[in-house]
C-alpha cells in the first residue's frame, strides 16, 4: 500500500487548490500502476497541459500553496506531520519509512519538539533511577531470604510463580459488592501467585517464616483467616507454609 497523503492548503483559491490536489494525487486504482515507476495519478506533463504552467511554475505554485504530508507521518504525541514535503521525490525518498507494519517497527513517530521533551524526560527519570540505585536504598522484593529460597523451589515445581501480588489485583467491580468485610485486605498482598502454562492463576500462597500455626499473632491469624475467605468466595486455592 502507498503511504496517503495529506494536504494542508494555504489558499482559499479553488484553482490554486486543485492544482495542488492533482499535483499529489496517488494512482491507487490499477494494479500495472501501482507496480509501475510513478506513483501519482498525473504526470507534469499532463499537469502542464491541463493548468498551462510550466513545470517550474507548477513546482512553486505547489510549495507556495500547500503542504503536503504523509498521513502516518503524523507524531503519535501532538498529531502534527514530522515532515513535510515539498516535492514528488521527497515522497519517494520518505515513503519507505513509512511503508511499515506496526510489529515490524513498534518505535513511535515523534515530531522534532515532542522527541526532545521525550528524551529530556527520560534522562531526567534514568537520573532519578541511578541515583535511588547508587544510595543503597533498593531493597530485595522478599520481606526475608527464607521467602526467596522458597521462591526458587516453586519455580522449580510450577510453571508461572509471581512473587508478592497485591489483593486487590484479584478485586474487580464484579466481585466487589458480593465479598464482605474485605476493607481490611485491600492493601494487603500475598506472597506468591502460581499459575498454570496459560498464565491462569491456580494457587495463592503466603510463606510464613514460623514453625507453627499457633505462633501467629492475633492480628496475623485474623488477616489470615480473612484471606481464606475471600479466596474461597472467589474460587481460587489458597495456602499458608510455614518454614
Ligand atoms: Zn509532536
Amino acid at each position: 500500500m502507498l503511504p496517503e497523503i495529506e494536504i494542508d492548503y494555504l489558499t482559499e483559491d479553488e484553482d490554486e487548490k486543485e492544482l495542488c490536489r492533482c499535483y499529489w494525487l496517488l494512482n491507487t486504482e490499477e494494479q500495472e500502476l501501482f507496480d509501475a515507476k510513478e506513483k501519482f495519478r498525473y504526470t507534469l506533463a499532463e499537469l502542464s497541459l491541463n493548468f498551462r504552467l510550466k513545470p517550474r511554475q507548477i513546482h512553486n505554485k505547489v510549495a507556495k500553496y500547500s503542504r503536503a504530508y504523509i498521513k502516518k507521518s503524523k507524531c503519535d504525541l501532538c498529531a502534527l506531520p514530522t515532515h513535510f514535503l515539498n516535492r514528488r521525490n521527497d515522497f519517494y525518498s520518505n515513503r519507505k519509512v513509512y511503508e511499515y507494519q506496526p510489529w515490524e517497527n513498534p518505535m513511535p513517530y515523534l515530531c522534532e519538539t515532542c522527541k526532545d521533551a521525550l528524551e529530556k524526560r527520560q534522562a531526567k527519570k534514568a537520573k532519578a533511577k541511578n541515583s535511588l540505585e547508587f544510595s543503597g536504598k533498593v531493597k530485595s522484593i522478599f520481606p526475608t531470604s527464607q521467602h526467596l529460597q522458597f521462591f526458587k523451589q516453586l519455580r522449580r515445581e510450577e510453571h508461572f510463580v509471581y512473587p508478592q501480588i497485591a489483593i486487590s489485583t484479584f478485586l474487580d467491580k464484579n466481585n466487589l459488592e458480593e465479598l464482605n468485610e474485605i476493607e481490611n485486605l485491600e492493601n494487603e498482598i500475598i506472597n506468591f501467585l502460581v499459575c498454570d502454562g496459560r498464565g491462569n492463576p491456580k494457587k495463592a500462597i503466603d510463606f510464613v517464616v514460623t514453625r507453627q500455626k499457633n505462633e501467629l499473632t492475633d492480628s496475623q491469624k485474623e488477616i489470615f483467616y480473612q484471606k481464606e475467605n475471600l479466596f474461597e468466595q472467589i474460587g481460587l486455592e489458597y495456602k499458608i507454609e510455614f518454614s
